[in-house]
């Protein structure tokens, strides 16, 4: 009996923890537990040591709700101490900080994400004129690149696809009809960059920067009025080419430590003596800049002679420059590795501007690094995503028909279970990356600008693209390796590491920023307490107070849920749907609580000098990633219908994410800042131990086969990309994987007949001689013969007479040794 009372106690108390019931309630919750309780020993037994248990935690809850007497007792007293460890943040940290809004990773952080709040989130969708816009001119535009030619022959596009990128407005996709854009959604942006990916990077990229940071955006958002009616029109029809400048030699991923300068100063503009600036720049590795006519630059702002007012430094500041003003130098190009877009370095020495030549006008001196930091809040979920996700769907397109058609051992590699593995990795993962770039558009279109899932989105979808395109090459061994046109994964195998690199490289996006922002604004209290703690106000320690207890509740909550999450299961929540996926929506908000408990650990642990512990923020980042990516998958398949024959796609990418999940919470107890305190933590979080596996190789198997076959779940894995019609390598692919699975059951007939395998060498003999015997019709053997001559074409890669590798005309460049071997 003793101990049923001990554990009804426990219950009630965890049971309030794990709901988080506000303090209030709580205190009157176990004052009327401990009244009944008093009442009913007069019906049957009730321990007196239990009504007295019932009343200290009413009365230790009761004191922690009068908010005087916890405030002299502990919150004022951690104040002080608060501030003194608190992370120093500079200006330019600040307003990145501040960039952007918060969205489903606030739910992550709860520790207990509102799945049906996110299952209200409407599908993807794109309008009917974004439809007809992808399948008009972006099919046309797709048409026009022939990948080999532009990369290794002319090492830019031809001109008659400059003139139709800008004829049929390529470069306003974002710019409002109003100004003669298109007015397109991030959805359409995204999925325009996506298809022309998959085609060809260099179009892509050429597409994709006036769209996504530099004038347009920023125009758009911070331009005066004038501005905009000068510059939306002309930047929409293709009239100005727009690059921004951003990135100089010494200052790369710590771009606000730019050393280029405006200085304030009189100067001649149009014949008549204004206050202006004095520029002077050095910028490298900048997009389009080689062919741009107007100049986004970023730069920091003095008034050295105080002709503006007291302050000297003003800030970084943005303006915009039509690059045939004096002193502008531009037109050298930079060579990018696997494309080959325009990029180049600008400079500038001493170019005079006038003050209306900023951004939003002499208003907006000295808010540069605020725009800048807030357009990529948003812009960061777009762009190099929809590059990353091209990748993934073209390495799961074409590694799934090549490893069909390619035949070793008499058996399609595909067959084999080594190769399944890379197989079903490029199909979940591509399943998981898109399902993350079309909720998080989503979002965008809703008006959220989730500066922290718009890093994540850039993280990591950059980073799928280079694991898929690794598995690609791997699986296609030497056809993928030997260049020339009939290599359709070269040049974006080649140019993984400049989506890596650009608007934020990946290691420095991973170990800092992920987990660096979304703890600070994604964290439901902690940036309220330092808000608070940074106001030098009198009424900030009552802030502070209210801030200090609710996040002192949401810990222990969250120990609460994870325990009980733990011990169950998951079965101690509910998921919202029913069917086989309820199982991930409970895992999910179990890890949620889980990776909740242990960040608050982390950083009440390490305080400002979490900072620099960039390997425990990478992998809470990682952490992080995962709960958004298993979110995502989850909702992708709502979206889609629940269709049954996904399920392997969706089984995989959610085993994927909560093993993830699990080493990565694993490798952060094992290298806890305190001793100890680590393995207490995972007892907590994994109380019965680790239960997360990678995904099966029964998953595996299944997911390999979807994508060796004709389906509907291989075409919505893919969907978006360009099927080429023309009579190119892709299309060559395509087609012979077709025609490989329609003859499969007449070759197998020929095969068993005839006791011999069909290959490229004896198809002709066997099959006439498996008509004649009436083995198949000869409608079957029509198609036994495409499909062998089409797959001897896939197999096939290029050769090129030496002359045109090793230079033979000019006599200079040929080795001695050469005539000896020629
Ligand atoms: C093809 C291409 C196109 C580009 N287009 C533009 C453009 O249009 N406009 C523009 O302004 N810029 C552009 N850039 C510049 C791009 O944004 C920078 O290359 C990028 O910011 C990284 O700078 P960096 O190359 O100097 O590398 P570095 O800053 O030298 O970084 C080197 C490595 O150190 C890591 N690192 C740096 N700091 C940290 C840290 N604190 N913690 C952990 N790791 C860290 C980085 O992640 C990276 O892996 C382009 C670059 C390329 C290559």
């Amino acid at each position: 009996m003793e101990i049923l009372y001990f554990a009804v106690l426990i219950f009630t108390v965890l049971l309030l923890a794990y709901n988080r019931v506000p303090l209030l309630v709580a205190v009157a919750i176990m004052v009327s537990l401990t009244v009944v309780w008093t009442e009913l020993r007069h019906l049957f037994y009730v321990p007196s040591w239990f009504r007295f248990a019932n009343g200290i935690v009413a009365v230790t809850l009761m004191g922690f709700a009068i908010k005087p007497l916890r405030r002299l007792l502990i919150s004022d007293r951690l104040y002080g101490w608060f501030r003194r460890v608190m992370p120093s943040v500079s200006d330019t940290e600040q307003e990145a900080l501040d960039a952007g809004t918060v969205w489903w990773d606030a739910q992550i952080f709860s520790g207990r994400p509102r799945w049906r709040s996110l299952l209200k989130v409407p599908a993807p969708s794109l309008s009917e004129k974004e439809q007809a816009f992808l399948d008009g001119p972006v099919d046309e535009l797709c048409r026009m690149l022939d990948d080999w030619e532009i990369c290794d022959k002319h090492r830019n596009l031809p001109s008659e696809v400059w003139d139709f990128i800008l004829e049929k407005r390529f470069f306003g996709l974002i710019i409002p009809e109003a100004y003669g854009g298109l007015g397109f959604s991030a959805q359409a942006n995204s999925a325009i960059v996506l298809k022309l990916a998959s085609r060809n990077l260099t179009a892509a990229v050429t597409v994709m920067v006036p769209n996504s940071l530099g004038p347009g955006e920023l125009l758009l958002h911070y331009g005066t009025e004038q501005q905009k009616q000068h510059y939306l029109p002309r930047l929409a029809s293709g009239d100005e080419i727009p690059c921004f400048a951003l990135t100089s030699p010494a200052a790369g991923s710590d771009a606000a430590s730019m050393t280029d300068t405006g200085v304030i100063c009189k100067g001649m503009h149009q014949g008549k003596e204004v206050i202006g600036m004095r520029l002077n720049w050095n910028k490298r590795y900048i997009t389009l800049a080689p062919v741009a006519t107007l100049l986004g630059l970023a730069f920091k702002a003095y008034d050295p002679d105080h002709l503006l007012g007291e302050k000297e430094n003003l800030g970084i500041t943005c303006a915009l420059i039509p690059v045939d003003t004096a002193g502008v130098e531009t037109g050298n190009r930079h060579m990018p590795v696997g494309a080959v877009f325009m990029n180049g370095p600008t400079r500038g020495k001493d170019v005079f501007i006038p003050l209306d030549w900023i951004i939003g006008g002499p208003a907006q001196i000295g808010n540069g690094w605020r725009m800048l930091m807030q357009s990529l809040a948003a812009g960061r979920a777009i762009s190099l995503p929809a590059l990353g996700v091209s990748g993934g769907k073209m390495a799961a397109l074409t590694s799934g028909a090549y490893a069909r058609i390619r035949r070793q051992f008499n058996i399609p590699i595909g067959n084999f279970e080594g190769i399944e593995e890379p197989l079903a990795r490029i199909g979940g993962r591509t399943y998981a990356m898109d399902a993350a770039r079309q909720l998080t558009l989503v979002a965008l279109d809703q008006g959220h600008r989730p500066a922290v899932l718009s890093a994540i989105l850039k993280y990591q979808l950059t980073e799928g693209n280079r694991l898929c395109m690794n598995d690609a090459m791997d699986i296609h061994g030497g056809k993928g390796i030997v260049t020339g046109p009939e290599n359709y994964l070269a040049h974006a195998y080649q140019a993984i590491p400049i989506s890596i690199t650009v608007e934020g490289a990946n290691i420095l996006t991973r170990s800092l920023i992920i987990f660096g922002q979304g703890a600070i604004r994604a964290h439901p209290w902690l940036l309220k307490e330092m808000e608070a703690a940074r106001d030098p106000r009198p009424g900030a320690r009552r802030a502070f107070d209210k801030a200090l207890f609710a996040h002192a509740g949401h810990v222990i909550s969250n120990l609460v849920r994870s325990l009980m999450l733990g011990f169950t299961a998951g079965w101690a929540t509910r998921a919202p749907v029913t069917g086989p996926t309820a199982t991930y929506f409970r895992q999910l908000t179990r890890m949620s609580a889980a990776f909740s408990f242990t960040s608050d650990l982390v950083l009440i642990t390490l305080g400002g000098k979490f900072k620099f512990k960039e390997k425990l923020s990478g992998r809470l980042a990682d952490t992080l990633i995962h709960l958004y990516l298993g979110s995502a998958v989850l909702k992708r398949f709502e979206d889609d219908g629940r269709p049954e024959e996904d399920l392997p796609l969706v089984r995989w990418a959610m085993e994927d994410s909560l093993y993830t999940v699990q080493e990565s919470l694993r490798g952060v107890f094992r290298n806890f800042p305190l001793p100890g305190i680590g393995t207490l933590v995972k007892w907590a979080v994994f109380p019965l131990g680790m239960p997360y596996n990678q995904p099966s190789d029964r998953t595996g198997k299944q997911v390999a086969k979807l994508m060796m076959t004709d389906s509907e779940t291989r075409d919505r894995l893919v969907s978006g990309v360009y099927i080429s019609d023309c009579d190119d390598a892709s299309c060559r692919l395509e087609s012979a994987f077709h025609l490989v699975l329609k003859s499969a059951n007449a070759e197998n007939a020929v095969r068993n007949a005839l006791k011999k395998p069909v290959t490229f060498d004896n198809y002709r003999d066997l099959v006439q001689r498996a008509v004649e015997s009436g083995v198949i019709t000869e409608e079957q053997a029509t198609m036994v013969r495409l499909a062998q001559e089409a797959s001897r074409k896939v197999i096939e890669v290029d050769d090129f007479p030496r002359s045109k590798i090793e230079g033979f005309e000019d006599p200079a460049f040929r080795p001695a040794v050469m005539e000896k071997v020629s």
